[in-house]
């Protein structure tokens, strides 16, 4: 056994979740190590396609978010998403979404007006994961172990000791941490570890996806070209994805409930038909993944001092691009409130808060993917044999499937209301409203709300800066109105040592939601408080907001 290392807290797994992690801890000033079984910079599977927006907006706080925006599709590729008779066929309808030059300026679309100061981004994640990796592993407190796997841990009192291997020498070594996540995928052995079990729909549906290489293929397409092309023909319905500038795609085959066995149609038939070429067309398979959309959630997210995030968490068909986004979404939420246990100012029921806030949120994801599934799966048993036909009954037809496929569709993939509108509740360190409910929302729909557990209505500050980016590190805490005294809360907040940071709000237009004078954020931009005065007893709002209430 090599020499002993000490960490805060130990990450098990370097993708785009325990990155993320890795990056907010170390902005909190805690030392993490992330154990990574693949080498470095080893690429992911070509998998997820899509950085929503409030993923962006966490990376445009840690520092990545310009890196990440200038990566992906060359700047003016239309990112689109069409619904087609083939991929090289004739178009149903069309999603438009500003290409990456025009995405902070564009106003006209179903995302483009979103109060947000960084919109989404389309990327594939063998291009996002290497810039999170290398930002990461250049930060000071972050020590990276790559070719290393963690195969056992224990639990004692003051924290976790993991065994991890060297998979090049063989050699084990313990890494003894106060703090151990697990964001070691689907998959996951710490989730097997702390004894929990995943629960929901296990199979949703199965999809051959093959990346294949075909620079060819661009000059093939007609029309404005996309990033996303849906095949809607009776013969094989797909997707396909532009992964870069014209040289790679990503095509999903999306197998009917019919076709039980990943081998029940032709890979390559199947390819054929959802771009709408012919046997001369040539390719080359660069890599294939068959995968089963499930719609899974672990029964538990923590055992002690040790939590599970991502897919190590929860699993489910990557409709509305909010699989990796919603882990994201964990790491964003366990890692302030670790933070302040870890910095001092936080009590362990703190801890509480993320199990309380994040699996009611992965439920109801994971519903709104599931049901949005079996819609499209109807769908594609419903296409007419005719679809492609020269006739005034086909030309009705495409305009009938065309926008069946964008209402349907504009909310998986404008999807404002998994961005903006989930709200948490039941959570012990909010104080909640006894006044108002924090309203309902949809996949693609929400309203602004300033109920707390409901993210801060974003809007910019006269000086030009986002709102977000005048947060401080934990609870920041807004005053509209300078007459408001504010002053007991903070020093009810400096006796615990609780990060308050104080904000008089100048700004020209703030949205209608802000109807208090005084509004506590935390930084994960969930609202904690409101209220027209700070209460009588600040320093029960303190302890609630520290995870010392009752
Ligand atoms: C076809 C497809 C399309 C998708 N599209 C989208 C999309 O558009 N948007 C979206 O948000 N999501 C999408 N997803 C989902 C997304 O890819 C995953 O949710 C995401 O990769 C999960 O990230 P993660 O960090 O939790 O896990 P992973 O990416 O699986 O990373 C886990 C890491 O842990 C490492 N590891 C495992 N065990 C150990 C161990 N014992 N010790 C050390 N290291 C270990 C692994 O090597 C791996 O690097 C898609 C998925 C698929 C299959």
């Amino acid at each position: 056994m090599s020499a002993d290392l000490h960490a805060d807290v130990l990450i098990v797994g370097a993708g785009p979740v325990g990155l993320t992690l890795a990056m907010d801890l170390q902005s909190r000033g805690v030392k993490v190590v992330i154990a990574e079984i693949r080498r470095y910079a080893e690429p992911p599977n070509v998998k997820c396609n899509h950085v929503a927006a409030r993923t962006m907006e966490q990376f445009r706080r840690l520092g990545v978010a310009q890196k990440v925006r200038n990566a992906g599709l060359p700047p003016t590729h239309p990112n689109d998403v069409v619904f087609r008779t083939a991929v090289t066929g004739q178009e149903l309808t069309r999603i438009p979404i500003p290409c990456r030059q025009d995405r902070y300026t564009e106003t006209e679309g179903p995302d483009a007006w979103w109060p947000t100061p960084e919109p989404p981004h389309r990327i594939n994640q063998i291009f996002l994961e290497p810039i999170l990796l290398e930002h990461t592993a250049a930060l000071p407190g972050v020590t990276l172990l790559n070719r290393t796997q963690v195969t056992s841990f224990t639990q004692h009192d003051g924290g976790v000791e993991a065994v991890a291997l060297d998979l090049d020498t063989g050699q084990e070594r313990r890494i003894k941490a106060r703090y151990m996540v697990g964001c070691d995928g689907g998959s996951s052995s710490v989730r097997k570890q702390i004894g929990a079990k995943l629960e929901g729909t296990p199979v949703i549906q199965r999809v051959q996806s093959t990346y294949i290489r075909a620079p060819q293929l661009a000059a093939l397409i007609s029309g404005k070209p996309a990033w996303c092309y849906y095949s809607v023909n009776p013969r094989r319905c797909g997707t396909m994805f532009t992964i870069d500038d014209g040289q790679t795609w990503l095509v999903h085959n999306h197998l009917n409930p019919d076709e039980p066995e990943f081998d029940s149609v032709d890979r390559d038939w199947s390819i054929r038909q959802i771009i709408g070429v012919g046997d001369d067309f040539e390719y080359e398979v660069i890599s294939k993944e068959d995968w089963v959309g499930r719609r899974l959630v672990a029964n538990r997210f923590r055992d002690r001092n040790v939590f599970i995030a991502g897919d190590a968490a929860h699993l489910w068909v990557p409709y509305a691009g909010f699989g990796m986004n919603a882990g994201i979404a964990d790491a964003i939420n366990l890692s302030w409130l670790l933070a302040a246990r870890i910095n001092g100012w936080g009590e362990e029921a703190i801890l509480d808060a993320y199990a309380a806030e994040r699996q009611p949120i992965t439920e109801q994801v994971s519903q709104f993917a599931m049901e949005h599934a079996a819609k499209m799966i109807k769908a594609r048993r419903a296409v007419p044999a005719n679809i492609e036909e020269a006739s005034a009954e086909g030309e009705a037809i495409r305009a009938d499937m065309g926008r069946e496929a964008y209402e349907l569709n504009v909310q998986q993939f404008c999807c404002g209301g998994l961005n903006f509108g989930y709200y948490y509740s039941g959570s012990p360190i909010l104080a909640e409203d006894k006044e108002e409910q924090p309203p309902a929302y949809s996949m693609g729909g929400f309203t602004e709300s300033t109920v707390p557990g409901c993210r801060a209505p974003h809007f910019w500050l006269a000086d030009g800066r986002s709102l977000y980016d005048a947060f401080g590190p934990a609870y920041t805490l807004l005053r509209f109105d300078r007459n408001a005294d504010v002053s007991t809360l903070l020093s009810a907040a400096a006796a615990k040592r609780m990060p308050l940071t104080a904000l008089d709000v100048k700004a020209e237009k703030v949205p209608d939601a802000y109807r208090h004078k005084l509004l506590l954020c935390r930084s994960d931009q969930h609202v904690a408080w409101r209220g027209d005065a700070v209460p009588a007893d600040t320093a029960a709002l303190v302890d609630l907001l520290r995870g010392a209430g009752h």
